[in-house]
């Protein structure tokens, strides 16, 4: 999609620090980390939200989940915990309109979110 940031980071229009990619996916670090890991997993086909996934198309969650749960144990963090986080239309605070997890990790996470 051409004004999407998320689809520019893909097609390397616009610079990101990768941590893992395939021919369905792109995971890079976010810009403004959260959390000592902060990792957003996206699909490269563009999809604006969980909303909007085709019931076809579900293999790509599970995927990304998959994924992150990999990244998760390569940054040592699986064991001691992690949060994946998929924000869903505007009330959910989604400012980026490709959807993404957020995989999030690192430090001692509260609940309720905000
Ligand atoms: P959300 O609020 O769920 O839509 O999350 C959007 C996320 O994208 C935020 O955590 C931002 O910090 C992150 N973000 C925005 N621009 C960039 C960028 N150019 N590179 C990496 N992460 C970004
Ligand atoms: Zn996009």
């Amino acid at each position: 999609m051409e004004d999407c940031l998320f689809c520019k980071i893909i097609k390397k229009k616009i610079p990101a620090s990768t941590v893992y990619e395939d021919e369905r996916i792109v995971a890079f670090n976010d810009i403004n980390p959260q959390a000592p890991v902060h990792i957003l997993l996206i699909p490269k086909e563009h999809y604006a939200s969980l909303n909007d996934i085709p019931e076809e198309k579900k293999d790509i969650l599970s995927h990304l989940l998959l994924k992150a749960r990999e990244i998760a144990r390569e940054k040592k963090i699986a064991g001691k915990g992690y949060r994946i986080v998929l924000n869903t239309a505007r009330e959910s605070g989604q400012e980026v309109f490709h959807i993404h997890f957020h995989l999030l990790g690192g430090r001692q996470m509260t609940w309720p979110p905000g």
